[in-house]
């Protein structure tokens, strides 16, 4: 090597270290070429150099850095340095290519042309180089050219990185979904800025605004779409007509695909590996995101389904009567399920007969009902199976459906039909799967609780003492009272209605409830003689009918049957106390010796509660 060659190839090695030296740790790709070009252009004397690059995305060699303004980055020229590489297989030991003003080096490392350099001087000035001199600069060049697409590649992948940290973070601090959707293409956005974007979602029935997203729908247009979502492979769609490309990458999770992420990219280019394996990992994350938040979603969903059939099931448990049961659980739908009617019919045991429970809704009460409980209750006699149907008018041949979503759950007990709930709405496909599925369980959990309710009732009416309260039951007090009537020649009567009862069941719970019932209950047993009887009048209203007994004594009993439930109960109550009285000189009735009582306990109600009131006597003589 002469001293001229030599002296231009250290010159540039020192110029290329410096620019290195001085980047300080602080990178700029556009910077560095830019001073590598002017390093360059002072050492050949060049009036302009361009450098080209092999663009990964277009395939094709592009004017990446220049010493002077380059106009549409023109891949024609492309097409030379191609034809010219093909020509020139072995690069190092290439030469330049030498026109009259102008010189292309070619930029290579290890066999690869990464790109080349383009000279333009005045004609003949490159002619007083050696040949070598270029040589020793295509290497020169081209190692420092690798290094600076190396370091570039580096910093990309590092803003890449911290991208995709900073979405993880965010989609592992939020279950909200389109919080996460809209960070996908927030993120994209930023990676490739004229790209389109949708987010094509499977099962999705949400609003999301703004958001780019589409349903993902399986139609002839969507073949490349749908063979992501299925395979849950990266897939490409190119169309030279409309001259994009499009990639679609599954948003995959651990148990599924939620969707895909379709990136439309203007003009045909080609997605470089490193650009899909972004974009695939940011699909992954998303898909792991969404796939948790909807899990999150089905839990809280559940979790409330859970305490839904919980709260109600402990409802029903608590001895609550037959209509105050059905009363809870036609609400309790109404509101949870969103239903317009709520139904409860029960089917007598040959299977003839419909009976509507009085607490159903209005609607069942009335004539049009009939030919929605005819049609189910055959079905489900039939086929003995929960019946969800979407649309009845399609189902029904009658004209009169008003109401359209059914959903109707048999009540079985011990492997017998008891009756069946029918839940109704005047939208077609109003309920979603999971509402009947949660009907089912709630129904399927509350039958026993409510055949029992029914059996407790009609056994009520068969039994002498209450179940409860062990006091007597309501039917052999009528007996008693009628009996006495006509047997003695006076007698005292006491209705007791515990005070703000309600409150004490809202506070305590049913069970407490009834534990004071029974405190009360057991008071007035033990403020009684045997020939007396206390009874249980229905829920927790008690009666008292003392045979032979003065209104004067009667009253007394009860003045300290209330004294004494204000001192005794835990949690405390008190009582109300209508007192009536017949005596035999007077015309007088079974019927209008409870009204007086049932009038004084009213009064009672009505001026403070905790007292007794006395309606005495009938009125008038025999
Ligand atoms: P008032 O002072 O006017 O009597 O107020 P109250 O809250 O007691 O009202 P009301 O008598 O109308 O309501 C009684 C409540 O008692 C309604 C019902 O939920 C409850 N209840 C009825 N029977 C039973 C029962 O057997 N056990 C329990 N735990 N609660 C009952
Ligand atoms: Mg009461
Ligand atoms: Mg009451």
């Amino acid at each position: 090597m002469d001293t001229l060659e030599r002296q231009i190839i250290l010159n540039l090695k020192s110029r290329f270290f410096d620019i290195i030296d001085t980047e300080n740790g602080f990178f700029h790709y556009e910077k560095l070429l830019n001073e590598m070009l002017s390093a360059i252009k002072s050492l050949t004397g060049a009036d302009e150099i361009t450098l080209y690059a092999f663009n990964e995305w277009k395939h094709e060699f592009f004017a990446e850095a220049a010493t002077h303004p380059v106009g549409m980055q023109s891949p024609a020229f492309s097409g030379d340095l191609k034809r010219w590489a093909e020509k020139n297989r072995e690069f190092q030991s290439l030469g330049a290519e030498i026109k009259e003003d102008q010189i292309m080096i070619p930029l290579v490392k290890s066999s690869q042309l990464l790109g080349c350099l383009i000279l333009t001087g005045q004609p003949g000035c490159f002619h007083s180089y050696p040949d070598k001199v270029f040589q020793e600069l295509s290497q020169e060049c081209g190692q420092f050219f690798d290094k600076a697409q190396g370091l570039a590649k580096i910093a990309s992948e590092e803003k890449r990185y911290k991208q995709l940290y900073r979405v993880t973070e965010k989609f592992h601090s939020s279950m909200d979904m389109d919080m996460v959707l809209g960070e996908i293409i927030y993120t994209l956005q930023e990676m490739y800025p004229t790209f389109t974007y949708y987010l094509l979602l499977s099962q999705d029935n949400n609003n999301h605004g703004d958001l780019p997203i589409r349903d993902l729908e399986y139609d002839s247009e969507n073949i490349a779409a749908m063979q992501a979502y299925v395979t849950g492979a990266v897939q490409f769609e190119d169309s030279l007509q409309e001259m994009r490309s499009v990639l679609y990458a599954p948003l995959k999770g651990k148990q599924g695909v939620y969707g895909v992420l379709q990136v439309i990219a203007p003009n045909t280019i080609i997605f470089p590996k490193s650009e899909i394996e972004f974009i695939t990992l940011l699909a992954n994350t998303a898909g792991s995101a969404l796939e948790n938040a909807q899990l999150y979603q089905q839990s809280k969903r559940l979790i409330a389904d859970l305490q839904l059939i919980n709260e109600t099931s402990h409802r029903l448990n608590s001895n609550l009567r037959l209509t105050e049961t059905m009363n809870f659980m036609a609400e309790q739908i109404l509101h949870s399920f969103d239903a317009e009617e709520a139904g409860f019919i029960l089917i007598s045991s040959d299977g003839a007969n419909a009976n509507v429970i009085q607490d159903s809704t209005e609607f069942f009460q009335r004539k049009e009902a009939e030919i929605y409980i005819e049609y189910i209750m055959t079905k489900i006699i039939k086929e003995k199976e929960s019946l969800f149907i979407g649309d009845f008018s399609l189902q029904c041949e009658e004209t009169i459906t008003f109401y359209k979503s059914i959903m109707a759950v048999p009540m079985t007990q011990s492997g017998a039909l008891k009756g069946f709930a029918l839940v109704m709405h005047s939208s077609p496909y109003h309920f979603l799967f999971e509402t009947f599925k949660l009907l089912q369980s709630l129904i399927h959990h509350s039958t026993l609780a409510f055949t029992n309710s029914i059996l407790r009732e009609e056994l009520e009416k068969m039994v002498v003492t209450d179940h409860l309260t062990k006091l007597y039951s309501r039917s052999y007090l009528d007996d008693r009272i009628h009996q006495s009537m006509n047997e003695d020649h006076e007698g005292t009567f006491m209705l007791v209605d515990i005070d703000d009862f309600k409150s004490i069941n809202d506070n305590y719970g049913h069970q407490v409830g009834d534990e004071i019932i029974i405190q009360v209950a057991n008071l007035i047993n033990s403020n009684i003689r045997a020939t007396d009887i206390g009874a249980r009048w229905g829920g927790e209203e008690l009666a008292l009918y003392l045979p032979g007994v003065s209104l004067s004594a009667g009253a007394f009993i009860a003045a300290r049957l209330v004294r004494k439930v204000c001192e005794i109960t835990d949690p405390q109550v008190t009582i109300s106390c209508g007192v009536s009285y017949w005596s035999s000189g007077k015309k007088d009735s079974y019927d209008a010796l409870f009204k007086r009582a049932d009038k004084a306990l009213y009064t009672a109600k009505n001026s403070g509660k905790n007292k007794v009131i006395i309606e005495s006597a009938a009125d008038s003589c025999i």
